[in-house]
């Protein structure tokens, strides 16, 4: 794979970006956890509109930050596509 870049495609948007420029983040909602990855616009709007994160280690990431839900409705929106628009 060496000169090859890999993307992640984040959950929310859907917008490619580097793999280091994305963000794992855990969403617990009783004993269950869903695991995103998001891009770092996306991460700074689940910042605001969460009262509270905690951080713990990641399963990919050395770091993750994990949210607490009260309802699976409050999961980020999904883009519903992949956008590769990389501008
Ligand atoms: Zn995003």
């Amino acid at each position: 794979m060496q000169g090859h870049a890999t993307l992640i495609l984040c959950d929310s948007c859907g917008k490619a970006i580097p793999d280091q420029s994305s963000k794992e983040v855990l969403y617990q909602l009783g004993k269950v956890r869903y695991r995103l990855e998001l891009c770092g616009t996306c991460l700074d709007a689940e910042m605001k509109r969460h009262n509270g994160h905690r951080g713990v280690p990641g399963f990919h990431k050395r770091a993750a930050i994990i949210f607490s839900l009260a309802s699976a409705d409050d999961l980020p929106k999904r883009a519903g596509g992949i956008n590769l628009d990389l501008s």
